[in-house]
């Protein structure tokens, strides 16, 4: 199988009637990228930049993090890399900064929300990513927006930064697009207006399941209680393929889902075209792909979906229709 795999590495993602798929990787530490060449990967969909912030022994420098990512474009060359802005709180801890006391870590004081309310964390790493990205596209991503009003403060607090670098005299991104991460599900219903405000979007399916089934992802105990292919996800997922699809804004899918063949299939009949994941998830991720024809599975989840009225999973129905393949 591995074998098999890496003979995929440079044949192109198609699927049998041509649709063209892109596969990213999900990364966070530098070793991560060294994947890139391994996996024929074209570039990395999700830069996890909390990750060298939690192995750090101490806060890293404006410095520290302007040199951390100028590793990282250097490591990546021309391939597009998509880096996430601190995505602390929650079950993230960082060891160096006071734990706070909260009832609900998942739902409290994490991501943008500190970014927003304590604009000097963000401020300082956001020109990190400016001045490193010089003369290079650079495309940064928010996580756990809630509201169109959070992107746009986010935006509002790039665009200074952009505006300070400039009067400095600094080389500015050759280009910058600003993305949203979709995985709180009230962007659900502000979907068009988000869509149209930010220059990418990408599904963290992780958070957002678990934020719209109230699951908590780490929980064994709950963890089986519903499938990302039932009837509501599913409608879920559609709801964003589709208006991103409509607005022209382009959109990933970056959570666990979709490095997962049989769900990454599902997703692909349901739209979308981009997913970012591990690395070991590639290969057979592109397997599929080769195998499939995208028309024939959008046919096929459109009508299952329509029957899927008691919320019950297309698992089965979907594993027979793969097995048919
Ligand atoms: C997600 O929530 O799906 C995601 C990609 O982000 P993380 O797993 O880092 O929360
Ligand atoms: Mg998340």
């Amino acid at each position: 199988r591995q074998a098999q795999y890496r003979a995929l590495r440079d044949v192109p993602a198609l699927t049998r009637d041509k649709v063209r798929i892109g596969l990213h990787l999900n990364a966070g530490l530098l070793i991560d990228l060294t994947h890139l060449a391994e996996t024929g990967a074209e570039g990395i969909g999700l830069f996890r930049t909390e990750l060298q912030f939690m192995v750090a022994q101490r806060m890293p420098s404006a410095a520290e993090q302007q040199t951390l990512y100028e590793s990282v474009f250097a490591a990546t060359g021309d391939l597009p890399v998509t880096i996430r802005t601190l995505d602390i709180g929650g079950d993230k801890i960082l060891p160096y900064m006071p734990a706070l006391e909260e009832e609900n870590p998942a739902l409290g004081w994490r991501a943008i929300r500190i970014g927003l309310d304590r604009p000097a964390l963000l401020r300082v790493q956001l020109r990190a990513l400016l001045k490193a990205a010089a003369g290079r596209p650079l495309r940064i991503m928010f996580p756990m927006v809630a509201t169109v009003e959070e992107f746009t403060r986010a935006r509002g607090i790039v665009d200074r930064e952009k505006a300070h670098l400039r009067r400095h005299g600094y080389v500015l991104p050759s280009d910058c697009k600003l993305g949203v991460m979709v995985e709180v599900p009230s962007l659900l219903f502000q979907i068009d207006e988000i869509a149209r405000e930010a220059d990418f979007l990408s599904v963290g399916s992780n958070d957002l399941m678990q934020f719209l089934f109230a699951v908590d992802r780490d929980n064994r105990r709950v963890a089986d209680r519903f499938d990302p292919l039932c009837g509501a996800a599913m409608r879920a997922f559609r709801v964003i393929a589709d208006r991103a699809t409509a607005v022209g804004c382009p959109v990933t899918v970056c959570g666990e889902i979709g490095g997962r063949p049989l769900e990454t299939m599902a997703l692909i009949g349901l739209g979308f075209r981009n997913f970012s994941m591990s690395p070991a998830a590639i290969g057979p991720v592109k397997a599929m792909v080769l195998s499939i024809e995208a028309e024939e599975v959008r046919a096929f989840i459109e009508t299952e979906l329509a029957k899927a009225t008691d919320g019950a999973s297309l698992r089965s129905a979907l594993t027979s229709f793969a097995k048919a393949k």
